[in-house]
């Protein structure tokens, strides 16, 4: 890949509503990444590997759990924080997004938010540190949009529970350490649990031929007779609420993130238009080029307020999962746009490895469809809007 010569793009002045911590966190995770990341990410896509040996310095930067309090080993940042970290993240890649959001909102939130003590203490500190890897099972073979139809259940034997089942499209899961499950009780209740590898009857298939999310690992959860001890149950959550409360803070962390792929493609693109000759003037001093350019910076710039002040409510608590579903349909939506007219303005280079535009655009069609697909919170903000449903 061409050196990482990115610099953010604030038309707004939308700096002077962050913090001076905020602008330091995004310093040092960009000069991280810069360091880290930026020079071997194109690599590990081609190879459609995981660069594992990241897991220690995500850590390092707070990248896992940023806001999970500093009592079990996170740095008890805001939610602003969060998402210039996940934005920090993605504008190197969305895979590298995915498996700091998976261990953040998909993994450490549930723990946090609805296990035991001990349960919080066994796990959430080397979480934290990258030492555990998590994953997050919801997603089955034949329950996807609609996962309160799923088929993988549990039954009471004792001081142990019999898990049977399959969890299909699960980021993370051929390197997790841990999973965090939803399945059915005997009554049909969706319950929460913990599966720990090593566990006999747990098997984590790797998913294969990927074109997008290529650099994140990708894979099944099947559950044979699993025996798992009765406290790695999460106690007290029942129902879809709890599954939909992780996504809802994952969602949030996405809206964030996939507006770092725009900001990464529209800076190559600003920059690749005042290079490029052709007709013996740079590309960038052609109207249609400058339209495009145009009407990118104006959707970031749209997409930037959008968060701000969506982190702004989260903080307060005041966020809905409605307007958080708002925002993460319309960035990636504008991230995606930005990124295919972005690839068109590098001609022929805009489909190479030599820069990032084409693996953005690639990761980003996992994004439009993982954690509600971009139709489905289409039917969200329309039931919101009108009271009707019109899921079923
Ligand atoms: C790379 C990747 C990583 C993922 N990581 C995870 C993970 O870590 N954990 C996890 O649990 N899941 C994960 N997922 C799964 C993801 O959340 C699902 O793919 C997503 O929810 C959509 O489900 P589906 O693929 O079964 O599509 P389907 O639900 O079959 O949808 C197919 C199409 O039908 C549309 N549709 C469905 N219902 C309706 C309706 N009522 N009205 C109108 N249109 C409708 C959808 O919008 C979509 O366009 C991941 C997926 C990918 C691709």
């Amino acid at each position: 890949m061409a050196d990482d010569r990115y610099q953010g793009h604030d038309y707004y002045l939308i700096d002077e509503l962050l913090t001076e911590e905020h602008k330091l966190i995004r310093e040092t995770v960009r000069s991280w990444v810069k360091q880290n990341v930026s020079p071997i990410i194109e690599e590990y896509a081609q190879k459609a590997e995981f660069p594992r040996h990241l897991l220690p310095g995500l850590g390092e930067i707070g990248a896992f759990g940023p806001y999970i309090p500093q009592e079990y080993g996170g740095p008890g940042l805001d939610q602003i924080s969060y998402g210039i970290i996940m934005q920090e993240l993605e504008r190197c890649d969305s895979g590298l997004r995915s498996t700091a959001s998976v261990q953040s909102s998909l993994v450490m939130f549930p723990i946090w938010s609805y296990a035991t003590e001990a349960q919080k203490q066994k796990w959430l500190p080397r979480l934290a540190t990258g030492e555990l890897l998590g994953c997050f099972g919801l997603t089955e073979p034949d329950h996807g949009s609609n996962p309160n139809g799923m088929v993988t259940n549990f039954k009471d034997a004792g001081d142990h529970v019999i898990l049977n089942g399959a969890k299909m499209w699960i980021s993370n899961a051929p390197f997790a350490d841990i999973a965090v499950v939803w399945a059915k009780d005997e009554e049909g209740t969706i319950r929460g649990l913990v599966v720990e590898r090593g566990m006999e009857g747990f098997t984590t298939p790797t998913t294969h031929g990927k074109w997008s999310l290529r650099a994140s690992a990708t894979g099944e959860l099947v559950f044979d007779n699993v025996k798992v001890p009765k406290e790695n149950l999460f106690p007290d959550i029942r129902g879809l609420k709890g599954p939909l409360s992780c996504l809802n803070s994952a969602r949030y962390g996405i809206a964030w993130g996939a507006l770092g792929s725009a900001l990464d493609c529209y800076d190559t693109a600003l920059r690749y238009s005042k290079e490029r000759i052709q007709f013996g003037k740079p590309i960038g001093s052609f109207q249609l080029q400058q339209k495009k350019l145009a009407e990118m910076i104006t959707e970031i710039t749209k997409a930037q307020l959008l968060v701000w002040r969506l982190g702004v409510l989260k903080n307060d608590h005041r966020a809905s999962p409605q307007q958080i579903s708002m925002a993460k349909r319309n960035n990636v939506e504008i991230a995606l746009r930005t990124a295919r007219e972005a690839r068109q303005m590098l001609g022929g280079m805009g489909i190479t490895g030599e820069y990032p535009i084409m693996r953005h655009m690639m990761n980003l069609e996992s994004v439009v469809t993982y954690e509600g697909t971009h139709d489905i919170h289409l039917l969200i903000t329309g039931m919101d809007v009108t009271g009707f449903n019109a899921f079923t």
